[in-house]
């Protein structure tokens, strides 16, 4: 089987969905497995709408109608009679997420977020699945909570791949087009989980493991992989294969074009991933296989922005020791800073991170009591792998380098 991944921008409004058809008949849709994701922007607008029914209900019935609205634009864009099942089919799983809302007595906020934030995905998938049957594209949707299992970490779910087989194994059978959806699954009470933010290429890479599939094909509105995010990067280069080993380190690096997540399983079977242009489809793309680095071999730029740089002394002037770096680690943990670059000297210890769970405060609170600190908000930090000299001269020039480290074929710069 192959497994096609079709993300939030290429099936932003009617057009695109249109063109999800376009695509597959382009290169074929027989013994296929397509895993979507919500459409265009749905994701942050669910969180809105969490948002709201947690500290201002009053304007959440206005927040969950703009998501109603746009989904029944887009309905009304496919389909000819507005008595079309898909109508119903939807209908029914913003009433499922209303009554949820309404009984839900969990305060959990992870929890509570998993449980909303589904709907995306599901009315994604069940419209796209009506549109394609319309078109005479016969396909089987499949409730991918009852394939994929996880422990309840809600949020950031982690997979039981054992479980995961199991179900995979029993509900898809080959010769068949199916859709399903990317990002969920459900814990061992059947309450939904998610995967982690963008987290639908891991899901198509889930399936792809456990029905040894020839291939994995995700859909971009870029070419393929570039040597750098073409919103940052200007003249950016198609790249036409990577090693699994090089697309795990750009992925960690924060290559945002390919999860992180993803890679590992398919590397662990040997499964090429495609990535390629919904636009073009018939383009040779990325690969990503078992070669050897990047081809061509140029430096690879990565961007991460809104980065946090503290340098921390210690209060009596004495020397940074593994005490210390321990005892700051441990509250980046507590605080779950997601840190990129360390660096020390005898005397201090600087640290690049992400403060992805808004807990900055806290944890200057609890440091400042044990060291100096200095801390520069916004910064930016810049990886490129394979440099040279010219990428890193071009890349420094008119700004203000902060902290700077290579190592091996990767250096790391955070500027202001
Ligand atoms: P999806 O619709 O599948 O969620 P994303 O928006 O998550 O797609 O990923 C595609 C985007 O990734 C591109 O529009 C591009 O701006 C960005 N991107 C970041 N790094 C790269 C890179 N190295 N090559 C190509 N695109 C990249
Ligand atoms: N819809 C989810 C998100 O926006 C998952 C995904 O698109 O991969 O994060
Ligand atoms: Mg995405």
């Amino acid at each position: 089987m192959r497994v096609f991944k079709f993300g939030g921008a290429s099936v932003k409004d009617a057009y695109g969905v249109k063109n999800v058809i376009r695509v597959l008949e382009k290169v074929g849709y027989k013994d296929t497995l397509i895993v979507v994701s919500a459409m265009g922007k749905t994701t942050n607008a669910l969180e809105l709408v969490i948002d709201k029914y947690l500290n201002d209900k009053e304007n959440l019935a206005h927040e969950l109608l703009e998501v109603k609205t746009y989904h029944t634009t887009i309905i009304n864009d496919l389909f000819e009679t507005d008595q079309h099942p898909v109508y119903q089919a939807v209908a029914l799983l913003f009433e499922e997420l209303q009554l949820f809302l309404n009984s839900n007595k969990s305060p959990d906020y992870n929890f509570i977020y998993d449980q909303v934030i589904g709907c995306g995905e599901l009315v994604s998938s069940t419209i796209i699945s009506h549109y394609l049957n319309e078109m005479h594209l016969k396909n089987n949707w499949l409730d991918v909570r009852k394939c994929i299992k996880t422990d309840n970490y809600y949020r950031r779910a982690n997979v039981d791949w054992e479980a995961t087989q199991a179900h995979i194994s029993k509900a898809v059978a080959p010769a068949t087009l199916y859709i399903t959806q990317g990002f969920l699954a459900s814990d061992s009470n059947n309450f939904t989980t998610t995967l982690g933010r963008e987290g639908s290429d891991y899901t198509a890479a889930i399936f792809a493991y456990c029905l040894n599939a020839e291939s994995v094909t995700i859909w971009k509105d870029v070419p393929g992989v570039l040597n750098g995010d073409p919103r940052h990067f200007s003249n950016a280069k198609l790249l036409n294969t990577i090693s699994y080993t090089e697309a795990i380190e750009l992925a960690f690096y924060g290559a945002s074009v390919i999860h992180p997540k993803t890679l590992q399983p398919l590397q662990r079977k040997e499964i090429p991933l495609h990535v390629k242009s919904f636009l073009n489809p018939e383009d040779r793309g990325t690969t990503v296989n078992k070669t050897k680095g990047i081809e061509p071999k140029v430096p690879c730029f990565i961007l991460k922005q809104n980065q946090v740089l503290l340098s921390l002394s210690t209060l009596d002037f004495s020397y940074i020791v593994e005490e210390n770096i321990s005892e700051i680690f441990t509250l980046l943990a507590l605080y779950k800073m997601k840190v990129d670059v360390i660096q020390n000297s005898a005397i201090s210890f600087s640290v690049c991170f992400e403060n992805a769970y808004n807990n900055l405060e806290p944890l200057l609170l609890h440091l400042k009591a044990k060291f100096k600190v200095t801390c520069q908000n916004n910064v930016s930090l810049y990886t490129i792998r394979h440099f040279d000299d010219l990428s890193i001269k071009t890349l420094q020039q008119g700004k203000t380098v902060l902290l700077k480290q290579l190592f091996q074929e990767t250096v790391q710069i955070v500027t202001e």
